[in-house]
């Protein structure tokens, strides 16, 4: 036998021996859903109220005569709607349609509740939008049913709603940093080029390029040819980078890339007069990375530490684990440090810092925002600390997991 709310009657007739399971939520009903019931007779609402209570909703009921139905909704919004169709004075279509024409409560399904059930009256209802119709009396499990289906089907259609408003605004960002790459680009194109132009035209005034005068306007072409070769390399870089390709996983060992690192940019810091020291994990940690591209992040981390820290300073290439079988990697320098107003901002693309000694350095303001992308794409994170004459410290935290859908242990 079902439970049957007899609405007429005002009585719960029966005892389900499926009481139990029906408990059961759908999975919409972690946050217990909020289900508003408009309805004429107190009685009525009274029991709908204590049924529905006892299978985890949040129950709120409204007695209107000639329901205000703004104000309902001015503090709170529910996840459903039941509304009876005979309401005093009201036409419960119009309050459905009402309902539908509105921004703010037109994704809330409603479920109509009527003592008529005439095809016309059904087709009336869903016609003025209502998602669904029960006539009474009806069983208190088809009515359970009937709430856990619009619910989950209200849940479905939220998570393709964020699905594409993240893909669209994905998209809207990627288009912006495009346009931008390309007008940097074009712009920063410019000089090397012209460079080359006046070089060339030089070299053919002095008619000779053997000669000390004329190796270097060469040297100068060769030099001018390198940075658009680089500006290249950025920019093809980028859109690689954000055309979100997947990573080409493998075990890697950190101390193994701590080695290749502090070898390679150990002879470009003494070069440069400045001490690169670097320390391995006294325990190795392997994690699952994209080789190339970790690779990548600790050059453009090790070349900036080198650009803006002067002959005479020191470099620290170290790692920590994190509790959870993570790794931090940190490169911390002794340079001239980044302005508090600016360095907020120093992982947006192009961002540079335009005051002091950052103005001599070359720079195309990328090699950050490729940083914290590659980071991000392994599911970690990248900081910075920074006192101006002083340095600066990045940190890259790499998790264990490579999250699936949003969480990870770091
Ligand atoms: P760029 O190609 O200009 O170096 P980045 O995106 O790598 O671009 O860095 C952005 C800006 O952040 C740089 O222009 C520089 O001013 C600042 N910056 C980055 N790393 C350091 C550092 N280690 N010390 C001081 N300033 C830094």
């Amino acid at each position: 036998m079902f439970t049957t709310l007899d609405l007429r009657s005002n009585r719960l007739q029966g005892t389900s021996p499926f009481a139990e399971a029906a408990f059961t939520m759908p999975e919409s009903a972690v946050r217990n859903p909020n289900i508003l019931v408009i309805g004429d007779r107190a009685a009525h609402l009274a029991l709908l109220h204590t049924t529905l209570t006892a299978y985890q909703y949040a129950v709120w009921v409204e007695t209107l005569d000639a329901p205000d139905l703004w104000s309902l909704f001015t503090f709170h919004q529910p996840d459903l709607i039941l509304l009876d169709l005979n309401l005093p004075g009201v036409d419960g279509h119009a309050v459905c349609h009402a309902l539908k024409s509105d921004e703010s409560t037109r994704d809330i399904p409603v479920i109509f509740l009527s003592a008529q059930g005439s095809v016309l009256d059904k087709v009336r209802a869903f016609e003025a939008g209502g998602a669904d119709y029960l006539s009474k009396p009806f069983d208190v499990e088809e009515l359970v049913a009937r709430i856990n289906t619009q619910l989950n089907q209200q849940q479905q259609r939220q998570a393709i709603r964020t699905h594409y408003e993240r893909e669209r605004d994905h998209y809207a960002t990627q288009s912006e940093i495009k346009d931008e790459v390309i007008r940097t680009a074009a712009h920063d194109l410019k000089n090397p080029l012209s460079r080359i132009n006046l070089l060339l035209k030089m070299i053919e005034m002095h008619g000779d390029v053997n000669d000390g005068r004329g190796r270097g306007y060469l040297d100068s072409i060769q030099e001018s040819a390198q940075n658009i070769r680089e500006l290249i390399d950025t920019v093809l870089d980028i859109d690689r980078i954000n055309q979100d390709a997947d990573l080409d996983l493998s075990d890697v060992s950190i101390n193994d890339l701590l080695y290749h690192a502090g070898q390679r940019y150990g002879v470009v810091a003494e070069a440069e007069g400045i001490l690169l020291e670097w320390t391995l994990l006294p325990e190795d940690i392997v994690l699952q990375l994209d080789v190339r591209r970790i690779d990548q992040v600790l050059q453009n981390l090790l070349s900036n530490a080198l650009k803006f820290t002067p002959a005479g300073g020191t470099i620290a290439l170290f790692a920590e684990p994190t509790r959870h079988g993570g790794v931090i990697i940190h490169v911390q320098d002794s340079g001239i440090g980044i302005p508090p107003f600016d360095l907020p901002r120093i992982f947006e693309p192009f961002y540079r810092v335009r005051g002091g000694a950052h103005a001599q350095a070359e720079g195309t303001g990328f090699g950050l925002s490729i940083v914290k992308r590659i980071v991000e794409q392994h599911g970690g994170e990248v900081h910075a600390a920074s006192r101006e004459e002083r340095g600066s410290c990045f940190s890259v935290t790499l998790p264990r997991l490579r999250p699936k859908s949003g969480d990870h242990t770091v």
